[in-house]
């Protein structure tokens, strides 16, 4: 089958780069009136900005462009995230911050806590106390007291309040929403895989920003044209492609550099295992509990990121990951400076080879192109250790 394929989304949504499209939806959405509330990470509790009728907006920017600018204030040897999404803002030129109301922040990474700092002038900022030990017993009564925080926040910022039925209803749409992403997953998992990032990737960005009920028919779409690709016999890659799991930092804009090295050397990248990824689709918040923020508390807290210790539960997912996967290979990608994912990669090597036999690469790397050639020497060795 060498027809190209309907593209996964929507007409409507297709012929520019998604953050584009998502610029313009979230543009024609501020036009009707919507508030919107910049958050920087997984933990950011998105059912209780909806449950207000706000947008949650993501402000984590993956572009080379502002790093240098960023480097005039913030160290060079930091994480190239941190530095990207601040350089934005320290040029003014982050469309998604423009648009945001007020940002809520958390205490993940060193990094995130002092830049949160450096612009808290810029917008009305809510800074949330991530308890860093999740198995703690007094770790969800913390969370779930910072989740109330926040709606005490939101309700003064925006002058309104939340029912406990808009909550239940925000985390019902949530859980729809993830239940769609996770059959439209299903379908790199199959072998050969029908699709792949970052064709996955383009419609992860869309969903950031795209409520529950829209999503849906977004998805149900996609999910018709996964069927006709493979009702037709398209899939995605070439034939025999080592399929490649890959796990660590969140991942966007110039660092999809790692994806093009991998399909070029005749990888296909399966699962991405991050938060710009899989991970925020990874669990469900319970539902009808009567207490829909200790729900909410108690699901935020699986999320198995490196700044929590320890993090088993990266692992265990790990686990069920190469089970529904079936990778040739895992590559762990860790940004530069990122102490904590650039440590956990010791735990998470050892996982893979020792009870998965299968070949492991870390790949420590930045925004810029300087590293191509050394990548894919790299990465072709990885492939050529496939059994
Ligand atoms: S990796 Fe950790 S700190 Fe970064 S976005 Fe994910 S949960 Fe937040
Ligand atoms: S990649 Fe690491 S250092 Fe960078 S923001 Fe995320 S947790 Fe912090």
């Amino acid at each position: 089958m060498n027809e190209t394929p309907e593209p996964l989304i929507n007409d409507e949504y297709t012929g520019e780069p998604p953050s584009k499209r998502l610029l313009a939806r979230l543009i024609a959405e501020r036009e009707r009136g919507t508030g919107m509330v910049g958050i920087y990470c997984a933990y950011a509790p998105v059912e209780l900005i909806r449950a207000f009728d706000l947008t949650p907006v993501s402000l984590c920017a993956f572009s080379n462009a502002t790093i240098e600018a960023a480097e005039e204030v913030l160290p060079a040897n930091l994480c190239p995230l941190i530095k990207s999404s601040y350089g934005f803002i320290l040029k003014d030129t982050c469309p998604f911050f423009a648009l945001s109301d007020a940002v809520v922040a958390e205490t993940t990474c060193d990094g995130k806590k002092k830049m949160f700092e450096l612009i808290a002038e810029r917008r009305p900022m809510h800074v949330m106390d991530l308890p860093q030990l999740p198995d703690n017993p007094g770790a969800i009564d913390t969370w779930t007291a910072m989740i109330h925080r926040l709606r005490e926040f939101l309700e003064s910022t925006f002058r309104r309040t939340v029912t406990i039925e808009r909550l239940e209803q925000a985390i019902r749409d949530a859980n729809t929403k993830s239940r769609l992403m996770n059959r439209i997953f299903a379908y790199a998992a199959m072998d050969p895989p029908i699709t792949g990032w970052p064709e996955l990737f383009d419609m992860l960005t869309l969903a950031q920003s795209v409520s529950g009920s829209e999503m849906a028919s977004l998805l149900d779409h996609a999910v018709e044209r996964l069927e006709r690709r493979k009702t037709d016999g398209h899939v995605y890659g070439p034939k025999g492609a080592r399929r490649v799991l890959m796990t660590g930092c969140p991942v966007g804009g110039d660092a999809l550099k790692v994806f093009k090295v991998i399909e070029e050397a005749g990888g296909v990248v399966v699962a991405l295992d991050s938060c710009s990824g899989m991970k925020p689709y990874a669990d469900y918040i319970e539902e009808d509990t009567g207490d829909p923020v200790r729900a909410m508390a108690a699901r935020y807290l699986k999320i198995p990121c490196s700044c929590m210790t320890p993090n088993t539960r990266r692992l265990t997912e790990m686990d069920r990951l190469i089970e529904q996967f079936r990778p040739d290979a895992v590559v762990d990608l860790v940004l530069q400076a990122c102490h904590s994912y650039n440590i956990e990669s010791i735990k998470v090597d050892e996982r893979v080879q020792k009870k998965h036999g299968l070949p492991f690469l870390k790949i420590l790397t930045d925004y810029s192109q300087s590293d191509i050639g050394q990548l894919r020497t790299r990465v072709e060795a990885l492939l050529e250790m496939c059994p």
